[in-house]
């Protein structure tokens, strides 16, 4: 039985009608840019979140970008970043001449290690993002005091865990901002691009609203150089029907979750992703970690058992980021990672048998 590695068309079975009336009503109305439909869905973001203000935007990247703008990141400033993340965490850092410097992250959670991050501060350090990777919060509690202690602006790239909490508070709630994406494979993915802004702090989502509008106010009076970084209504719309429903596809990840590791346990070779205390994870990925990583991947490919690598390249030894001198061995945990990680298919319309399936095909392939 082949095992695809995502399945989107089995949710939307579930929420088709929903998902096409309120999509008609936007083309009913033609009022497809921001509007009553974004602020009811920027609404219903907040109130889950519990979070002072939600801004919707065009994506995560541009979430990222704005926040760093708004955080007065200016050419020249030094940003830290964790090397074992998605690309966009540093991309938004470098699109402002600023610079990402790269810490590690630990080899068992897969997020910052701020032994690592405390020894990247120097005198242009502006701010730190911490990315709540694969859908489970980073030592939130931890990068606030780092911060606190070198007066630095925190966004926390929450991109991969909406719904995801640590001691009870919500992932993306922790710093001056929290950054999201809804791009359609996150786990409140929209049809399309969309991202979100968080914060608590009234004049920081202020300075958000402004920049996401090419800093005009009022219209076509520019105080400030922003970006064209709006959200659509019909993103909106979709996404305000999945986030009914968020609870019950993120308790069935975990579910999915528990079945792999049930699967795995006693198989030395195979490290299952373990939970942080206090943290509630919504697996974004269920990621292992397994020697002969590539030839595993090559074999379950080859009986349709669908899977992916992220990240094959650790961002200190990516390519555009050379003329910054990363070395191999600089970060050994985030490029260790780099050859071992592998995640499983995990969505919230899996059946047990194709968990077990592709939990048979993993066991099998390491022999
Ligand atoms: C997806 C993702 C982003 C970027 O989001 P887009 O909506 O694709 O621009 C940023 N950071 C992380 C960790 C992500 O996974």
């Amino acid at each position: 039985m082949a095992v695809p590695f995502l399945d989107l068309k089995a949710q939307f079975a579930t929420i088709r009608d929903d998902v096409l009336k309120a999509v008609t009503r936007v083309f009913d109305d033609q009022a497809f840019v921001l509007g009553k439909y974004v602020e009811a869905f920027e609404h219903a973001c907040a109130e889950y979140l519990g979070v002072k203000h939600a801004i919707g935007v065009s994506n995560g990247s541009d979430a990222l970008l704005l926040a760093l703008m708004a955080a007065g990141v200016k050419p020249g400033d030094e940003v830290i970043v964790p090397a074992f993340t998605f690309f966009a965490t540093a991309g938004a850092v470098a699109r402002l001449n600023a610079v990402p410097v790269f810490c590690d992250v630990h080899a068992d959670t897969f997020n910052i290690d701020l032994k690592s991050a405390a020894t990247k501060v120097s005198g242009k350090t502006r701010a730190i993002i911490p990315v709540d990777l694969y859908g489970q919060c980073a030592d939130m509690e931890g990068v606030m005091d780092l911060a606190r202690a070198h007066n630095l602006a925190v966004i926390e790239d929450a991109a991969q865990a909406f719904g995801a909490t640590r001691n009870g508070k919500q992932a993306g709630t922790f710093a001056h901002y929290g950054c999201y994406s809804f791009y359609p494979t996150k786990n409140l993915g929209g049809a399309g691009d969309g991202g979100m802004v968080t914060s608590n702090d009234d004049e920081l989502a202020d300075r958000i609203r402004l920049l996401r509008t090419h800093g005009e106010r009022p219209r076509y009076y520019n105080k400030q150089v922003g970006i064209c970084g709006r959200l659509d209504a019909l993103q909106a719309v979709v996404l305000h029907v999945k986030l009914e429903h968020l609870d019950a596809w993120n308790r069935r990840r975990a579910e999915v979750a528990a079945r792999y590791n049930a699967a795995f346990a006693g198989h030395a070779r195979i490290k299952t992703p373990p939970v942080s205390k206090g943290n509630t994870h919504i697996y974004h990925q269920y990621t292992i970690r397994i020697p002969d990583r590539d030839r595993v991947q090559g074999e379950l490919s080859a009986k349709g058992v669908g899977c992916g690598v992220y990240y094959p390249v650790p961002l200190h030894l990516q390519e555009c980021f050379k003329q910054q001198g990363g070395k191999p061995g600089d970060l050994p945990v985030s490029e260790q990672l780099c050859a071992e990680a592998l995640s499983l298919p995990v969505f919230d319309q899996m059946t047990n048998a194709q968990i077990d399936e592709a939990s048979k095909a993993v066991i099998e392939a390491l022999g």
